[in-house]
């Protein structure tokens, strides 16, 4: 786009799923774009993160940012079922509760998904790997705003100038911490287990037989069984693997840093084994035993912000609305945000930054306030927690209507394109 107007230039400090794809919607309304980014490069083919489920419109976003119809497509494999049963794993049984066929997401592996997207970019080289966000400040006509960083392989410090600053940096975003210094994250009462059991050099073994008679849908179902007081989630990826999510209630954990993932030492895993056998079905149970390297994911969320902006800084993804991952939504929120901010940004150009911005904040505030506290609500029924009516959902004494309410699709705005995207 060269229509003579001034381009505008964007310091976007986080490189994950939120910052890489404001880099491509920025770059589509034409700006300048650069990401900061504290990891020492791009994940190559590595075990990277899991799985996630992609919405119809994100996978309508990603392939406009890919410029190849066909490429999301051919690296994901579809989740057209969303189903939840009921589990009993002392006598190995199970009842579906809900069945949806009209799901239409799409199941990608994040390092998957992240590759696509990095590889698309062009030149990749607005990347700055291996810099580690400091500060930032505004300049005091409120135009510019400064953004130093550090480059870890040599504790450089560098200045960039831009128009915009864009918080990608994550649900403990430290950019937010400047102006909500106040503000917690809130645990949910529950961790998740997770790991992907890659049985690509043995896809006959029982186990994966056996896995694949219990849950005769993989490959396009989205299961979640439900046992008293937890859930699980199983789901298959492209090359042969499975992903898999096990919530299990219990008091908050310290975490390891300035992360919300863990890893899990050899008797955590022992005794996570063990307990999987009391409550899971014997097949399920073999897939976690087989997995190598599970991890912890610490499930937190946070009360929804009253504001995504502040003069030139735009808070996206995590970092604007830390989730619980009940209705797959943290994800695909971050591309949202991300072809949202660009669109008003695009709309406005950069002459008009604040209405731009302020566009955007109308438009995302009350769909991800709502998706965040929907999804909370999802979490607390699904781990048999008190809800605010005083009672717990037990998925044995549950009625075919309180069923209803699992269902992925009663997400609110479920489905809805903004009429900036349309
Ligand atoms: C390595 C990784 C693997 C993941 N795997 C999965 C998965 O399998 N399934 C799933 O559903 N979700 C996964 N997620 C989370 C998922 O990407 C996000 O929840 C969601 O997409 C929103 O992303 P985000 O970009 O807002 O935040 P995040 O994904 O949390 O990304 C924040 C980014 O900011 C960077 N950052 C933070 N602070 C600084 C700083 N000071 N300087 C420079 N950079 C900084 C971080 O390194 C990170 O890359 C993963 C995230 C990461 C980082």
């Amino acid at each position: 786009m060269d229509d003579g107007k001034r381009k505008g230039k964007a310091v976007v400090v986080g490189g994950s799923i939120a910052g890489i794809s404001c880099a491509h919607a920025l770059i589509k309304a034409g700006w300048e774009v650069v990401v900061i980014e504290k990891s020492s490069g791009p994940p190559t083919g590595s075990p990277t993160g899991a799985g996630l489920g992609l919405d119809p419109l994100s996978q309508k976003l990603i392939e406009s940012w890919l410029g190849h119809p066909n490429l999301l497509h051919t690296s994901t494999l579809p989740l057209s079922i969303d189903q939840n049963q009921s589990t009993d794993g002392e006598n190995n049984m199970s009842q579906t509760l809900t069945r949806d066929e009209n799901y239409n997401f799409r199941a990608a592996h994040w390092s998957d998904l992240h590759s696509l997207l990095y590889n698309a970019l062009l030149p990749t080289d607005i990347f700055l790997w291996g810099h580690l966000y400091l500060t930032f400040c505004i300049g005091n006509d409120k135009s510019k705003v400064r953004v130093k960083s550090q480059v870890l392989a040599t504790g450089e410090i560098v200045e960039i100038v831009g128009d915009l600053l864009i918080a990608a940096d994550g649900c403990l975003s430290s950019i937010r911490r400047n102006f909500l210094p106040e503000l917690k994250l809130r645990y949910s009462g529950y961790i998740a287990y997770r790991g992907v059991l890659d049985f690509s050099d043995d896809e006959h073994s029982e186990a994966i037989t056996g896995i694949r008679r219990a849950y005769p849908e993989l490959g396009k179902c989205l299961y979640f069984n439900l046992a008293c007081r937890t859930h699980s989630v199983l789901f298959e990826l492209l090359k042969k693997k499975f992903n898999w999510i096990w919530y299990v209630n219990q008091p908050e954990p310290r975490l390891q840093g300035n992360s919300v993932t863990m890893k899990v030492s050899s008797e955590m895993i022992k005794k996570m084994h063990e307990d999987a056998e009391k409550v899971w079905d014997s097949e399920f149970v073999r897939i976690i035993k087989e997995t190598k390297e599970p991890f912890v994911n610490v499930i937190y969320d946070c009360d929804p912000l009253q504001q995504l902006v502040w003069d030139n800084v735009v808070l996206v993804g995590e970092a604007a609305h830390p989730i619980t991952p009940h209705g797959s939504r943290s994800t695909n929120m971050a591309i949202l945000d991300a072809a949202v901010l660009g669109k008003c940004l695009d709309k406005w150009g950069v002459e008009n930054l604040r209405l731009a911005l302020g566009e955007f904040q109308t438009i995302r505030l009350p769909v991800i306030s709502e998706q965040v506290l929907h999804s909370r609500k999802m979490g607390q029924i699904k781990q048999g927690l008190v809800l605010p009516n005083g009672k717990a959902f037990d998925p044995k004494m549950v009625s075919p209507e309180e069923c209803l309410d699992l269902q992925m699709k009663n997400m609110p705005f479920f489905g809805e394109i903004p009429s900036i995207l349309e």
